[in-house]
């Protein structure tokens, strides 16, 4: 069956069977299973290492399934960023099976199947913790344990959101839908399965899947979710800095960072997790990360590689500038203060995200790099252009200029020329700007060129 006539006739019934389509209790009704013949989902479009792993899982008689962003997109029209497996056999029961098989995840043991660069995760299926006696929740209802296994059924009620909770069954190639997820696909909606409010204080981070999957399907949140969003927004300080990486770049480094961002503002939901920037985010500021969101989202679609540090040093840009502005009153240089600036900047940050060293280190170069790239004296610029990260800083002082920046006009032009000349012409060029330099220093009384209010200007 062809996807378009599909989604015609799973809205011809939600017509037929009124608005209300989702029983959002929380439970047991009998899902509807749409047969093969009924749907366009087709193996051809699937991860051929998930297919291996299903085919293995029904061999051994465990139950198997494709769930997730897999099923969600593949509905779509989309290629899924992965592909999620869910079973009844065990974590340990998994790892006997393959080979290529570790597992991991404490609040959440998952065992991921290797193959080469692709990982196949395979989930057991899970029941609620109120059928448990909640067993792994916190006081404050947060689970930081979710081993209890359960049923398909249970699986599908536990799960984040009813697009996300569609699964494709590999004994009868038909699809299961206990949620209401099909439905909510055709009308474009992200509805938390159950009580919104229970279910963001049991994970406040599915605040931010349900803006990531509405930001990345251009879907509307449901009014329920948003409002308890609005509610339980101060949930998202007591998620462990290290989870929120994680999640901050599956929400800007998968060609949906602008609707991310704007949607992040519009929940209010920045300060959560970039305080600094929110705190100080003028217009400019937010035409730069505009600016540097668009340029991702460009690069994803045209295939190019995306450097985390690269969007974390330009979401964090707004509050480096304004750190910097506070310094420059300072006996300082503008190198000086920039490293001053990106140093107190990070340091706080860590105290929300917890940003790999590996990437903390290039953030801060690439910031730094701003000043070395305004101070073009002598030689100078032949040692920069070789360095490993003249190429982001480069990109990032070009960001600048295009977002507002415009006394940067000059110095943008010139160091895009000199990347185009040959070494000759590039040693003329510098000579050329020194002799301008030492002309202008001899019309003026007091040098002030490495101090910051000229620097930026060169
Ligand atoms: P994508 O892979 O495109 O980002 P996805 O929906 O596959 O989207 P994953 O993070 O891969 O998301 O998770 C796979 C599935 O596991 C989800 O679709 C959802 O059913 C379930 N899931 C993931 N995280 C949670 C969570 N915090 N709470 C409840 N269910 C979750
Ligand atoms: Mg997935």
């Amino acid at each position: 069956m062809k996807l378009t006539a599909f989604w015609q006739r799973i809205r011809r019934n939600r017509k037929n069977n009124g608005a209300a389509v989702v029983d959002s209790g929380g439970g047991n009704s009998a899902p509807k299973i749409i047969n093969r013949s009924d749907h366009p989902l087709s193996r051809k479009d699937m991860s051929e290492h998930a297919l291996k792993v299903l085919y293995r899982l029904k061999k051994a008689k465990y139950a198997g399934y494709l769930v997730g962003g897999g099923v969600r997109d593949l509905l779509l029209g989309l290629h899924p960023k992965d592909f999620d497996v869910a079973t009844d056999a065990t974590p340990e029961q998994v790892r006997k099976l393959f080979g290529n098989c570790r597992l991991i995840g404490r609040r959440f043991r998952l065992a991921h199947v290797h193959f080469g660069r692709e990982i196949i995760e395979v989930a057991t299926f899970r029941a609620s913790h109120d059928q448990t006696g909640g067993e792994g929740v916190t006081k404050d209802g947060m689970i930081v344990r979710d081993n209890v296994y359960g049923t398909l059924e249970d699986d599908a009620w536990r799960r984040d959101f009813t697009v996300n909770a569609l699964y494709y069954n590999i004994y009868d190639f038909s699809i299961v839908d206990y949620t209401g997820g099909l439905k909510d696909i055709e009308s474009k909606t992200i509805r938390i399965i159950g009580d919104a409010q229970e279910r963001l204080q049991e994970d406040p981070v599915r605040m931010l899947r349900g803006v990531r999957f509405a930001a990345k399907l251009n879907f509307k949140i449901e009014a329920s979710l948003s409002a308890s969003i609005k509610d339980n927004i101060h949930l998202l300080d007591g998620v462990p800095a290290a989870r929120l990486f994680e999640e901050v770049l599956k929400l800007f480094l998968h060609g949906h960072a602008l609707a991310s961002y704007e949607l992040l503002k519009e929940y209010d939901l920045l300060k959560h997790l970039f305080l600094q920037t929110a705190e100080n985010l003028d217009e400019s500021g937010d035409r730069f990360i505009t600016q540097a969101l668009i340029n991702t989202d460009l690069r994803i679609k045209q295939k190019k590689p995306i450097a985390p540090a690269f969007l974390y040093a330009a979401l964090l840009w707004p509050a480096v500038k304004c750190q910097a502005e506070k310094l420059k009153y300072d006996d300082l240089s503008l190198l000086q203060v920039y490293q001053i600036a990106g140093q107190e900047v990070l340091e706080q940050q860590l105290l929300q995200i917890l940003i790999p060293k590996r990437f903390g280190i290039p953030m801060r170069e690439i910031w730094t790099m701003q000043a070395r790239l305004a101070s073009r004296k002598g030689k100078r610029p032949l040692k920069l252009l070789p360095v490993p990260r003249f190429r982001a800083s480069y990109d990032f002082l070009l960001l600048r200029e295009q977002s507002g920046e415009t006394q940067l006009k000059e110095l943008c032009d010139w160091w895009t020329d000199i990347q185009k000349v040959s070494e000759e012409e590039q040693l003329a060029m510098c000579k050329k700007l020194s002799s301008g330099y030492s002309s202008k220093k001899k019309g003026k009384k007091k040098k002030s060129s490495t101090k910051v209010k000229s620097a930026d200007h060169d």
